[in-house]
């Protein structure tokens, strides 16, 4: 069980999901659904979706996040969106260093580190992605990926502003795969990266830390993976996209 005294974070990642008619339903849906979590509940939406989710999720429980920014507060960067932006829309999270945008998009260790620095100097949570690849865990090497990834992302990261900091574990071979990382697994690696944390901080600044796991979390194995000592709430892809789901995901964080 899962004693801390961390309030577990569950987030949907609805990835490129949801047309603004689609994302009122479901975001109506949600609503009384998850209302009396005792979890933090944030849904991370395609930027268009922000305002509608914005409006309706106001005076509600659901706290809303994107799923990427830019690390310049402005310029000549076509296409991209910074954090004042976000910030003036009223979001409060976002993801940063998604694996599909280390894989697709050129997200690197580097560009990881200045946008959890970007968001989380200007008073938003980051939700900073780490996770290896199905090659590197048979090769043996999912503590060092991870390890130099965590330590990456956390270069020149400040203990006055890493509160805002949540890292998100999620091995990339259980990413939208149905293949789920066992409890041990899921155990060992968000331990590992709390020990980290440890190291480059402190025990305390490390025993508040979120570590999340994610990696097609389900109802069906949401319970058994937010009870471990060292998971302290999920980043749910598609289960996040089904009302019933995300609520019964929100329910197992629940369970004491
Ligand atoms: C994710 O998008 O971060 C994720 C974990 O997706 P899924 O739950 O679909 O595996």
């Amino acid at each position: 069980m899962n004693g801390s005294k961390r309030k577990k974070v569950i987030a949907g990642n609805w990835k490129m999901n949801k047309t603004a008619a689609e994302a009122a339903m479901l975001i109506e849906n949600l609503i009384p659904a998850v209302k009396d979590a005792e979890c933090e509940v944030v849904i991370l939406v395609p930027f268009l979706n922000i305002s509608t989710a914005i409006k309706m999720c106001e005076g509600t429980n659901i706290r809303v996040g994107a799923q990427n920014c830019h690390f310049a507060e402005s310029g000549a960067f076509t296409g991209e969106i910074s954090v004042p932006m976000l910030i003036e829309a009223g979001v409060e999270f976002v993801v940063v260093g998604h694996s599909e945008r280390r894989q697709y998009f050129g997200e690197t260790d580097d560009s990881v580190n200045k946008k959890a620095k970007a968001v989380i100097e200007n008073g938003l949570y980051a939700i900073v992605c780490v996770g290896e690849s199905l090659e590197e865990r048979e090769a043996g090497d999912t503590e060092k990926v991870v390890g130099k990834q965590v330590k990456a992302a956390l270069f020149d990261v400040s203990s006055e502003h890493i509160g805002k900091l949540i890292i998100a574990y999620e091995p990339i071979w259980a990413i939208g795969t149905g293949r789920t990382a066992t409890p041990e697994q899921a155990q060992e690696v968000c331990k590992f990266i709390r020990e980290t944390v440890k190291n480059l901080y402190s025990d305390e600044i490390a025993e508040n830390m979120v570590i999340q796991y994610g990696g097609s979390m389900n109802p069906g194995n949401a319970e058994e993976l937010l009870a471990l000592e060292d998971v302290d709430g999920g980043l749910i892809g598609g289960a996040s996209l089904k009302a019933d789901d995300f609520k019964a995901i929100v329910d197992a964080a629940n369970v004491k």
